[in-house]
């Protein structure tokens, strides 16, 4: 099979981008160029002028399968992420039941071997059922595929269980991810501790129960020689605590999501539960660290947290609903439009973030426009504007404060190994 994007622009350097064709043979890209003879392939696809990325990679997805497809299936979550141009997604095991023996990551593999319309990479607990002390077995896990240890969702409560745990991923040459969550430090907290929880009259989430543990583990990374990678990170005090220990030497990285990029919790205009998110919309100086983050190479990536709910739960008050968003459909375009018009990051910075660095660090093979590498592709439109509408979702959750944004960078086309995993149409 000879497939040919003809009529597309990829980026060189800053936001500098060339015209380019990409010849796409048994699922590899087997030349990008220009002039290539349209009557030898079997398919021709029109970038019509349009922005050509290596596909995206998201270390970070909620896909609810098995034990929550009311909120999102496999089917339907990997739809979405193509949807947003991503070719490669990192699934997180808070499942039910939690894949946390070797018997029950395969039959979550099964099932995505079955459904997945894009790569799926799938995480298994550090903990068995995620909640208790019990480490799993992660030689066998290892196995049977696990991507990498995380007990996303919730913090791992006690040192002695983190330093184990990061022992052992340590000798299996495998990343520990962390959700960073002290509960002794919650206080029943729902959003960010700030001028507007009180306004809201909501009790606030502190900055220190995130970044006091990210500070504990960063010191037990350092004792054990693990690689340490954190969720979303969201403060200031966060950045600041990792930047001192890739300073120190110390294998720690980390991703941000989008809405940390973007939102503030001033910007939420009413206790209603589209906004409610862990970690939670942080401050003004929050986002900027993060965006310093990101420039000074303190933050690895861009990780969305896709994290769909049903609507009815989330259509309730702070205090009744379920935390996250979902994100895999908007990541890119919201980006683009806030950070590359604006000037604010290159182009070639945003790839680099949501798809070179997030393979890079994972040690995976994907990530890059490159001869010989599997075709895992997008087309943006990054000339047209576009609004954000629910309905037009092919995840099961709507739950995003996004719903209505005016956005450039909408998705033509995904390609995931060579085949069209998206494709918007006429
Ligand atoms: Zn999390």
């Amino acid at each position: 099979m000879k497939t040919l994007i003809k009529n597309g622009r990829i980026n060189t350097r800053n936001n500098e981008t060339t015209a380019a064709e990409i010849w796409i043979e048994a699922g590899k890209i087997k030349a990008i160029g220009t002039g290539f003879p349209e009557a030898e392939f079997d398919e021709v696809f029109d970038a019509k002028g349009q922005l050509i990325t290596p596909g995206l990679v998201d270390v970070h997805v909620h896909l609810r399968e098995p034990g929550f497809t009311y909120k999102e299936t496999i089917a339907a979550g990997t739809k979405a992420a193509a949807r947003g141009g991503f070719t490669t997604v990192c699934a997180m095991p808070n499942l039910d039941p939690v894949p946390d023996t070797a018997e029950k990551l395969k039959q979550v593999y099964d099932r995505i071997k079955q459904d997945a319309v894009v790569n799926v990479l799938q995480y298994a607990p550090i903990t068995k059922n995620l909640r208790s002390e019990e480490l799993v077995d992660q030689e066998a896990l290892i196995e049977e595929g696990a991507f990498a240890f995380t007990n996303d969702g919730v913090g791992v409560q006690t040192a002695g269980t983190m330093y184990l745990a990061m022992k052992e991923a340590a000798k299996n040459n495998k990343a520990l991810v962390a959700h960073t969550e002290d509960e002794s430090l919650l206080f029943g907290g729902v959003m960010h501790e700030g001028k507007r929880a009180k306004e809201l009259g909501l009790p606030g989430i502190l900055s220190v129960t995130e970044s006091s543990q990210i500070a504990r583990d960063l010191l037990l990374a350092e004792a054990t020689g693990v690689h340490y990678h954190v969720c979303h990170v969201s403060t200031k005090e966060s950045v600041r605590v990792i930047r001192d220990a890739k300073k120190a030497g110390i294998h720690v990285t980390a991703e941000v999501s989008p809405h940390h990029l973007i939102l503030i919790d001033e910007d939420i205009p009413e206790d209603f539960g589209f906004w409610k998110m862990n970690p939670p919309l942080r401050g003004k100086e929050d986002r900027e660290a993060l965006i310093e983050g990101l420039l000074d190479g303190t933050i690895d990536c861009i990780a969305t947290d896709h994290a769909p709910h049903g609507l009815e739960e989330k259509s309730r008050s702070f205090l009744q609903s379920p935390f996250g968003i979902v994100g895999s459909e908007t990541a890119f375009q919201l980006i683009y439009t806030h950070f590359v018009e604006t000037g604010r990051f290159t182009l070639e910075q945003v790839i680099d973030w949501m798809a070179v660095k997030p393979a890079e660090i994972f040690g995976l093979d994907v990530g890059t426009l490159r001869i010989g590498a599997p075709a895992d592709l997008a087309v943006f439109a990054t000339a047209h504007e576009s609004v954000i509408d629910k309905d037009e979702f092919l995840s099961k959750g709507e739950n995003t404060p996004f719903v209505g944004w005016k956005v450039k960078g909408e998705t033509l086309m995904t390609f995931v190994n060579g085949k069209i995993a998206w494709f918007k149409g006429e």
